[in-house]
């Protein structure tokens, strides 16, 4: 009989247990959670997320930046490639404290405070527990109305772990895994396709996005808009032959293709879990657990967090500060409810795009374009020039109330860096700065994230947005 079970040992479920070892000597007796057998501690960040996945991006950025080298007369810059997950795992996840115990189960519930725990080779563990944290993230999806989808398709989760080369490589979908994915393959010189069926980067401002996938044709990746896959054929050559309807033309086209990965959105196993026994809540469309503000499910000692959740970001620091803030709730060390507002990202293609609050077309929907006013500005940033890359895509725009205080609503950047461009504002922006509060920030020079602190030239005045000279 155990104070707290935590499900799932990603950044959710790693954090929340991390959490509690603080006043174990205060409150309790034993902490456990369990985790998948599919890869290691630390769920999909560290394993099939994140962290190759950034590595993966700085290694096709190095490539890039290898042919800016030769221009730019640098003798030394080498290519380092490496995706190593235990080196992330012991990064990460560390357990700081060895009275802090995990098991490599996968757990389902036998009763609302039971939990039936079976290892790889079956063997059965049965543990009960007051309070029960839900942290089991989610999974990619395969079309499987698509004939071969599954039979000879992959996802990101098998991406980072192929022994040998992708080659020729098509990408159906077209939001963050999708385009981060694609825009490393062609980083690294693969033949690249990404195949779209509407918009890129849905949610997210369509200006920006419109410039990301603009920036990307540039570099190379290829893109068939408008299509959808209807089957996927092992050719004798092994070669996957993949077929899609253009819904523009309305005409059946073909190629064939090495590898064929889909990035088609993610999915909670919430039926592995048996969560219809405990009468815990889901989304019946997404499968998703239903929680209020507190992480509470529907069933009073039942929680869950991260990436299972419904209508909360998909995004490791969110599951992360999440899984904090519960354990410090449930063992009374705060009261302290997670913000789900202005939380920044990134989408980290070739050209990164970093944001924080509102895009221009929600923020017009919320307030009316009456009231909205738009600063931006097309930038080159300084190692453009000198190793005279075009520019074009390189642009920012901050979205601000028009009354007299002009509040900050969203910020947007796509640049190099534009992470570490956004982390900082986002500061800024949850505290309610102003428009007239950031021109009185001091630029840092000679950077990019300098020309947010100098914007403008609002969308409404029609002049030009180019920024020229220093
Ligand atoms: P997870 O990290 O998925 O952890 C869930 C854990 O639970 C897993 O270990 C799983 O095996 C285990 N589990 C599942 N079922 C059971 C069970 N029945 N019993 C026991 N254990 C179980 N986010 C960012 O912020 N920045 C990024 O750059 C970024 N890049 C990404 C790139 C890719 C390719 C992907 C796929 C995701 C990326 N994300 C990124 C999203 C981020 O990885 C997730 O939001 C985050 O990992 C969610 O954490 P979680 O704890 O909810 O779930
Ligand atoms: P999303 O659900 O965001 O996007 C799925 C994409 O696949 C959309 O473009 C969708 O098109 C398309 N799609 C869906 N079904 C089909 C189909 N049957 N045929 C063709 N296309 C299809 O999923 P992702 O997997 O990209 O990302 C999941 C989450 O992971 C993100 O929301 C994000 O929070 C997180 N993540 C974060 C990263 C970061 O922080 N940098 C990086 C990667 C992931 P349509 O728009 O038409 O529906």
């Amino acid at each position: 009989e155990y104070d707290l079970l935590v499900i799932g040992g990603g950044s959710g479920g790693l954090a929340c247990a991390k959490e509690v070892k603080l006043t174990w000597f205060v409150y309790f007796t034993f902490f456990f959670f369990f985790l998948g057998t599919k890869w290691g501690l630390g769920g999909t960040c560290v394993n099939v997320g994140c962290i190759p996945k950034k590595l993966m991006h700085q290694a096709a950025l190095l490539g890039s930046a290898l042919k800016d080298a030769q221009i730019l007369s640098l003798s030394a810059l080498f290519l380092f490639h490496s995706c190593s997950s235990s080196l992330n795992v012991r990064l990460c996840c560390f357990l700081p404290n060895r009275k802090v115990k995990y098991f490599n189960v996968k757990g389902s519930f036998s009763d609302p405070h039971t939990i039936r725990g079976l290892t790889k080779g079956g063997k059965e563990t049965i543990l009960t527990a007051e309070k029960i944290v839900i942290a089991t993230g989610g999974r990619p999806k395969y079309p499987i109305h698509v004939a071969g989808a599954l039979e000879y398709g992959i996802t990101s989760d098998d991406l980072f772990w192929l022994k040998e080369s992708p080659g020729k490589t098509l990408v159906v979908g077209a939001s963050y895994i999708s385009l981060e994915c694609a825009g490393f393959l062609t980083g690294i010189g693969l033949d690249t396709t990404v195949m779209m069926r509407s918009i890129p980067l849905r949610g997210f401002d369509q200006q920006m996005a419109s410039l990301v996938t603009e920036y990307m044709e540039s570099y190379g990746t290829k893109f068939l808009k408008k299509c959808i896959p209807t089957k996927v054929e092992k050719l004798e050559s092994n070669r996957l032959q993949v077929t899609w309807k253009n819904t523009d033309s309305g005409t059946e086209e073909t190629d064939s293709f090495d590898t064929v990965m889909w990035a088609v959105g993610r999915a909670p196993d919430t039926k592995a879990l048996n969560l219809e026994t405990v009468g815990v809540k889901t989304n019946s469309e997404t499968g998703k657990i239903i929680v209020d503000a507190r992480e509470a499910t529907s069933v009073p000692h039942i929680y869950a967090v991260g990436d299972i959740t419904e209508g909360r970001p998909e995004l490791t620091p969110t599951a992360i500060a999440a899984g904090k803030l519960l354990a410090q709730r449930l063992f009374g060390q705060s009261s302290e409810l997670m913000d789900y507002d202005n939380v920044p990202t990134t989408v980290f293609t070739p050209l990164e795009y970093g944001c924080v609050g509102l895009s221009e077309e929600k923020a017009v929907q919320c307030y009316g374009s009456d009231n909205i006013e738009v600063y931006h500005a097309y930038y080159k940033p300084l190692e453009f020039t000198v190793a005279e890359r075009d520019a074009t895509q390189c642009y920012m725009k901050m979205v601000c109330l028009r009354e007299r205080e002009q509040r900050i609503l969203g910020l947007h950047f796509i640049g190099p860096n534009a992470g570490e461009v956004i982390q900082g504002f986002a500061l800024g922006i949850k505290c309610g700065a102003t428009y007239p509060q950031l021109m009185k920030t001091i630029g840092i020079h000679p950077t990019c994230a300098e020309e947010i602190t100098k914007l403008h030239i609002t969308k409404r005045s029609g002049l030009d947005a180019t920024v020229t000279g220093c």
